[in-house]
Order: C-alpha cells, then sequence, then structure tokens
C-alpha cells in the first residue's frame, strides 16, 4: 500500500479512537490538502467541529482551506475571530496578513505580519515576506517591540515625545526599545573574549551590585567594540540585552542628529532618559564615531555641543545611569574623540576581530539551526572560510539555501544542505574583512595611542 494511505488509515483510526485530539483532525486535514484531495481536507475539519466546535485550531484550519479554495470572505469571517486568541493569534495574524493582501491592502497585511511575529519569531514565512515585498529594514522594525521595565509590551506610542508646546520645531520620535536576542550569549558563536570582558564590566556589576557596593568598587561605564564590518558587534549587542533580559535601545547617528540648533543635543538626551526609564536596558551606539568625532576633525564632528552633551550624559551628571549599560561600536575607532576614552566613559574598548577557526564552525551551526541539512563537517567548512566575517558566512549559508530552493521547485524534492554545498558557496564568495585591516594597520602602526590598536597589530602578526 501506499505510504500516504498507510499515513491517512493510521490518523483515522486514532481519530476513531480519541475524538477529541482535534490535533490530529488538523494532521489529517493538512495531509489530504497536501495531497490536492480538497473535499476530504474540509469534511475532515467539519467532522471534528462537529464533537469539538470550541476548538480554535480546527477553526484556524477550516479558515486555511477558505483560503487555498479563493473564498476570501468566508476565512476573514473565522480569522477576525481568532486574531484576539492568546494560543492561536500569531498563526491567525500570519492568515489574515495573506487575506489582506489578496484584497489589496498591502500596508495592513504588512502590520498583520509584523504583530505575528512579535508575539512569535518562528512564524516567520518567507514566501509571505516575498509577497509582502518585505526586506531587512522591515524585519528590524519587527524586533523593534517596546518593553517596560518589567518585560511586558507597550505600545510604542507611548514612547512619542509629541511637538514641542512652544511651537518648536517638533522632535522626531526616537528608536523603541527593543527585545534582546532571547537566547542571550547563545546565539552568537565563538567571541568567547569579548563576551568575558561583558560579564566583567556590565553584567556582573548589574546583577551583584551590592557585592560591588561592599567592596567599594566602582562600577559604570561602557565598552567600545571596534573592529571589521559584520564581525558581530551590533549582534553581539542585541546578546547581551537577552542575556539579562534587558530592553535593547539601538541609536544610529540619524536618530540623534536634527538640522535644528540644540534639537540634537535634546535627542541624545531623551534616548538616555528613556533607557533610564526602562532599566535595565541596554543602550547601543552604532557607528559612534560620527557623533563623537573626534574635535580636531570637526569636518566630521557632529558638533562640539553634542560631544559636550554626549559626554555628560554618560558621565551621569544629572541623572543616575545605574541600569543602564552602555555598548557602542565602531568601524573607526580613530575618529572617535579621546575624551570618550577617559575613566567612566568608554574606558574599555575591544577589538572584535573576525571570527577564527573555531568561532566560524560555531557561527555557521548557530546560521543553519532549523535549516534541513544533512549532518556537516563544520571544521572543513571553517578550513574555506579563512577571514570570513559572521556577515559573510551568513551569505554563505544564505547562497545555500537559495540554490537548494530553486533546485527543490523545479524537481519537487527537497534536499538537506552539505558540508560541499557550503563549501562551494564560500568558494564564490570574498571575505569582505581585508580592506578594513589595511586601513586599521596604519593607524596601529603609526597613530597607536598609547598602544590602543596593540590587539590589531597582534592578530596581524606585526611585530610591535
Ligand atoms: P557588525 O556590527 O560588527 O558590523 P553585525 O553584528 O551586524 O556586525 O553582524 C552581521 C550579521 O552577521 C549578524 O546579523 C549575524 O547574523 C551575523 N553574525 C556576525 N557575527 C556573529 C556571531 N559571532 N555569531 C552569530 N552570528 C553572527
Amino acid at each position: 500500500m501506499d505510504p500516504q494511505q498507510i499515513a491517512i488509515d493510521a490518523l483515522k483510526a486514532a481519530i476513531a479512537a480519541t475524538p477529541q485530539n482535534t490535533e490530529l483532525s488538523v494532521q489529517l486535514s493538512e495531509l489530504f490538502s497536501n495531497l490536492g484531495r480538497e473535499d476530504e481536507a474540509e469534511q475532515t475539519v467539519r467532522d471534528a467541529l462537529r464533537s469539538s466546535p470550541e476548538s480554535a485550531d480546527l477553526q484556524l484550519q477550516l479558515a486555511t482551506l477558505f483560503y487555498r479554495s479563493g473564498r476570501g470572505s468566508h476565512a476573514s469571517a473565522i480569522v477576525e475571530t481568532l486574531v484576539g486568541d492568546p494560543l492561536i493569534g500569531a498563526r491567525a495574524l500570519v492568515l489574515q496578513a495573506r487575506l489582506l493582501l489578496n484584497n489589496g491592502d498591502r500596508t495592513a497585511a504588512v502590520e498583520a505580519y509584523k504583530n505575528a511575529l512579535t508575539e512569535d519569531e518562528s512564524l516567520s514565512d518567507p514566501s509571505l515576506e516575498s509577497l509582502l515585498g518585505w526586506d531587512s529594514d522591515d524585519a528590524d522594525e519587527v524586533l523593534a517591540t517596546p518593553l517596560t521595565s518589567d518585560g511586558e509590551s507597550l505600545d510604542s506610542d507611548s514612547f512619542e515625545f509629541g511637538p514641542e508646546a512652544d511651537g518648536d520645531p517638533k522632535v522626531e520620535e526616537g528608536p523603541s526599545l527593543e527585545r534582546g536576542l532571547a537566547e542571550g550569549f547563545e546565539a552568537v558563536g565563538g567571541m568567547d573574549g569579548v563576551k568575558e570582558q561583558i560579564r566583567l564590566k556590565i553584567l556582573y556589576p548589574l546583577e551583584h551590585a551590592d557585592m560591588y557596593a561592599a567592596y567599594g568598587k566602582k562600577i559604570g561605564g561602557g565598552i567600545l567594540l571596534y573592529g571589521p564590518p559584520g564581525c558581530g558587534k551590533t549582534h553581539l549587542a542585541r546578546a547581551t540585552a537577552g542575556e539579562v533580559q534587558a530592553g535593547f535601545l539601538s541609536v544610529g547617528i540619524s536618530d540623534v542628529l536634527d538640522m535644528w540648533m540644540g534639537n540634537s543635543e535634546k535627542n541624545l538626551h531623551e534616548l538616555f532618559e528613556k533607557g533610564r526609564r526602562h532599566k535595565p536596558s541596554v543602550l547601543f551606539f552604532d557607528e559612534v564615531d560620527a557623533l563623537g568625532a573626534s574635535r580636531s576633525d570637526m569636518r566630521r564632528s557632529a558638533g562640539r555641543h553634542l560631544i559636550n552633551q554626549f559626554l555628560s550624559e554618560l558621565d551621569g551628571v544629572d541623572a543616575d545611569n545605574d541600569g543602564l549599560l552602555i555598548l557602542a561600536a565602531t568601524n573607526t575607532p580613530w575618529h572617535l574623540d579621546s575624551a570618550f576614552r577617559r575613566p567612566g566613559r568608554f574606558d574599555r574598548v575591544i577589538f572584535v576581530p573576525p571570527p577564527d577557526a573555531t568561532g566560524r564552525a560555531a557561527i555557521t551551526k548557530i546560521q543553519l539551526k532549523g535549516k534541513p541539512s544533512e549532518e556537516i563537517n563544520f571544521k572543513k567548512v571553517a578550513a574555506a572560510t579563512d577571514g570570513f566575517s559572521g556577515a559573510d558566512l551568513q551569505a554563505m549559508v544564505d547562497t545555500c539555501v537559495e540554490a537548494k530552493l530553486s533546485e527543490a521547485i523545479q524537481s519537487g524534492l527537497p534536499k538537506p544542505i552539505t558540508t560541499s554545498d557550503l563549501v562551494k558557496a564560500a568558494k564564490a564568495l570574498r571575505p569582505t574583512t581585508k580592506e578594513w585591516f589595511n586601513t586599521a594597520k596604519n593607524h596601529a602602526l603609526y597613530a597607536n595611542d598609547g598602544g590602543l590598536y596593540d590587539e590589531v597589530l597582534d592578530y596581524l602578526k606585526v611585530r610591535r
């Protein structure tokens, strides 16, 4: 007998034995639907609904079948009753996004999809994303779910600064407080040394504040991460927030700079205040050199006032920075004003090099998680990716996934990713970190500011 018929018979027998197990009926219905036996798919759900009319799973399955057979309004009628359901609401939102898109309402569809992902990231659906014209910027916004200090979601509206009462130009709404990476440091491959420094410098003081006080050890100050692009600085900052379940506020230059005199300082102050209101939180300054460019390098500098404001916020002159974890990243540390490196400010400067072979193996493993793959020889992959950044490795995995997808669509047979697929994809890519080292080497050799860039020289095996 054919294996599908065996599965169908087995499910039918199981349903007959435990009719209250609605999950089995959903499975059988899906199986029929996948085989193109739509009538039986629908009949299975309807039969089950007769004995369990309240089952949200069955209702959602019926709506899905309606959607697939082009009965959009029937599907919408059911979905609308399900989107608020605490258990199934997120899945209902994904279906709602598809229905809205079919009705030509892309904006509402994107909104529904975003809400679904906010509730449950694992529902991400690449085929829907491509229909929505979804891009990585949208994806970033999904993560941008504001959290209260006790970790609950908050409506982003509550973060609006609102127009100025005195008729000043409106202060733009800043970036939202996001969630850190749920897996914490586990989402970060390699980087053990940097993780340890972050633990010592900012996580332990947060978790054991009393102990630090007892020994009279002063806490505070931030960490500046520097190194070639794509090597995990931002990723690690997000993971740091996840590690201690703190909110994450990522600040880019455009969140601060304002063409109106004085507004940039105000924006920066508001961002720090937002972090302080939602402690513990990680305040992450991406491309911090753009905000704090050396005062002698005024062409690039955002301005003396802004730098002074930044310094006094870091110092916590008028405010309490306890519970505020401050991280910053830059690809060009030599542009940052040296005043930022004084004690209590970014007094720990850490070089984030491209991952070594062990790191590359660990990162690839993380990036392949949840994707169909054979047993991979990660050592071999690591050997083929010398000089690759984390972002380069991601590009390698993405290339493989795309190739496998188009193969599967043509042959109808999904095949797992293999070691040689990865090695082949790696060979077609060039590591993007080399160029950075050309510039960094010059700074390290000729402007090594008290040995600041010794780690770069060590990495390059240049004798000092
Ligand atoms: P940077 O901030 O240093 O420019 P990112 O943190 O944005 O680099 O890294 C780019 C992407 O590469 C990340 O989104 C992540 O997917 C991947 N990545 C980089 N480093 C790691 C790592 N150590 N572990 C897991 N993924 C990583």
